[in-house]
C-alpha cells in the first residue's frame, strides 16, 4: 500500500491570510512561491469555495487539498426588499447563523457586516441585543460576508459598514485583521469602511493606535448620561464625558472626524432640549451627527418620531452649526432593524 504524502493543514481556514502567509503556506506544501500568488487571486478575486476549483494547480496536488478549509459560509436565507436591498442569513461552519446586508445605490454597493454571533451589549431598542450573545466571528467569517455579497450581486463591493450583529470593539483583533484583509487582499479602500461601536472603555483609544483610515461611528443615542445608560446598559460604567474624551483623542491621533449615531425615539430623546444638549457636547468637535429614526422591533415598545419632529431636531442642530444627516434605513419591508431577520427566521424554524 502506498502512503499518500502528508498534508500539513493550516489550523485556520485560508481566507483572511495575506499574500505573504499564502506564499509561506504553499512552500510548506513543497510548492513554489508563485503558487501563493495564484492561490491569493483565486481566493480573493475569483471567490473560490474549495481548492479543487483552482484549475491552474497541478491535478495531483489539488486532489490532496480537498480537506483544506477555505472558510466560506453557505447562504441559508436570502430576501430582496422593494429598494433592492438584499438581506442574507449566512450559515457558518459550526451551524451558527449571522445576518449580512447588501445595499446597492447607483454608484455604490455597501455591505453591512456582522462582527459577532449575537451581541452582549443588550441595548434596549436592538433586536440583536435581545437575542443574547454566542461568540465572536473569526477573521475569515467577516471577510466571507463581503465576498458573498460581491458574488451574489456580480459587482464589486465599494463600502463596508460594521453595523450588523455584534459589537466590533469586543472583537477588536479579528475586526482589525479583517479590515486589513478587506483592504489589502480584497481591494476595498479603508476610507470606504466604517466601524460602528456602542463604546467600550479604552477601546476607541486602542483602535486609534492602529492608525487605520476607517471612519469611526459611535452610537451615542442620548444627550445625557442618565438617558444613555437607560438605553445602553453597559454605559453605566462608561460616563458620557469619558466616551467623548476618547473620541476627541481618536480625532487627534487619526485626523479623521467621528460620526455620532443617534437613534430618534419618539417622546424620549427627540425633544428640542436634547438637540440643544447634544450640540453643547459637540461644539468645536470634528464630528458629524447621523440621526437614525427608530426601526420598530417587536421586543420593545418605542415609537419612531414624526417627520416634523425629526425636521425640528435637525434644524436645532444646524442652527448650532452641527453637521447632521438623517439615515433612513434600507429594506424596511424586510425586517430592517439589526438582528430582526435572524430573530424572525429562527423563530420560524422553531415553530414550523
Ligand atoms: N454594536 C455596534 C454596531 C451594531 S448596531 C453599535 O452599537 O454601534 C449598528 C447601529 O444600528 C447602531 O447605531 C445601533 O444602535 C443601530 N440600531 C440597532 N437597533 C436599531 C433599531 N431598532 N432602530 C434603529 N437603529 C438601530
Amino acid at each position: 500500500m502506498t502512503q499518500s504524502p502528508a498534508i500539513s493543514e493550516p489550523a485556520q481556514p485560508l481566507l483572511g491570510k495575506s499574500l505573504e502567509d499564502l506564499k509561506d503556506w504553499v512552500q510548506s506544501q513543497g510548492q513554489p512561491a508563485y503558487r501563493g500568488q495564484q492561490l491569493h487571486s483565486w481566493l480573493y478575486q475569483k471567490g473560490i469555495r474549495s481548492l479543487e476549483e483552482i484549475t491552474v494547480f497541478p491535478k495531483i496536488w489539488r486532489q490532496n487539498l480537498t480537506a483544506v478549509p477555505v472558510g466560506r459560509s453557505q447562504i441559508h436565507f436570502r430576501t430582496v426588499a422593494a429598494d433592492d436591498t438584499v438581506k442574507y442569513l449566512l450559515r457558518l461552519q459550526d451551524g451558527q447563523i449571522i445576518e449580512t446586508v447588501g445595499m446597492p445605490t447607483a454608484k455604490r454597493l455597501t455591505v453591512c457586516v456582522s462582527s459577532q454571533v449575537g451581541c452582549p451589549m443588550a441595548c434596549d431598542f436592538c433586536a440583536t441585543g435581545k437575542g443574547g450573545f454566542v461568540r465572536n466571528l473569526a477573521v475569515h467569517e467577516i471577510v466571507d460576508q463581503v465576498l458573498t455579497v460581491q458574488e451574489d450581486f456580480g459587482q464589486r463591493v465599494s463600502n463596508i459598514v460594521f453595523m450588523g450583529m455584534g459589537e466590533p470593539l469586543l472583537n477588536p483583533a479579528n475586526v482589525v485583521a479583517a479590515i486589513r484583509c478587506l483592504n489589502q487582499d480584497v481591494g476595498i479602500g479603508q476610507r470606504s469602511m466604517t466601524v460602528s461601536t456602542a463604546g467600550i472603555p479604552g477601546r476607541i483609544r486602542q483602535l486609534a493606535q492602529h492608525q487605520l483610515q476607517v471612519t469611526l461611528a459611535v452610537s451615542l443615542h442620548a444627550s445625557n448620561q442618565p438617558q444613555r445608560q437607560q438605553l445602553i446598559p453597559s454605559a453605566k460604567t462608561y460616563p458620557l464625558s469619558a466616551l467623548l474624551q476618547e473620541c476627541q483623542d481618536y480625532v487627534q491621533v487619526t485626523g479623521r472626524r467621528v460620526t455620532f449615531e443617534y437613534i430618534l425615539l419618539a417622546g424620549l430623546n427627540d425633544q428640542p432640549q436634547h438637540a440643544i444638549e447634544l450640540a453643547h457636547h459637540l461644539r468645536g468637535f470634528q464630528s458629524h451627527v447621523n440621526l437614525i429614526p427608530y426601526n420598530p422591533i417587536s421586543e420593545a415598545d418605542y415609537q419612531r418620531p414624526s417627520r416634523d419632529r425629526i425636521r425640528t431636531f435637525v434644524e436645532a442642530l444646524e442652527e448650532r452649526h452641527i453637521a447632521v444627516s438623517v439615515r433612513y434605513s434600507r429594506g424596511l419591508d424586510q425586517d430592517a432593524a439589526c438582528g430582526q431577520l435572524r430573530a424572525s427566521k429562527v423563530e420560524l424554524a422553531i415553530s414550523s
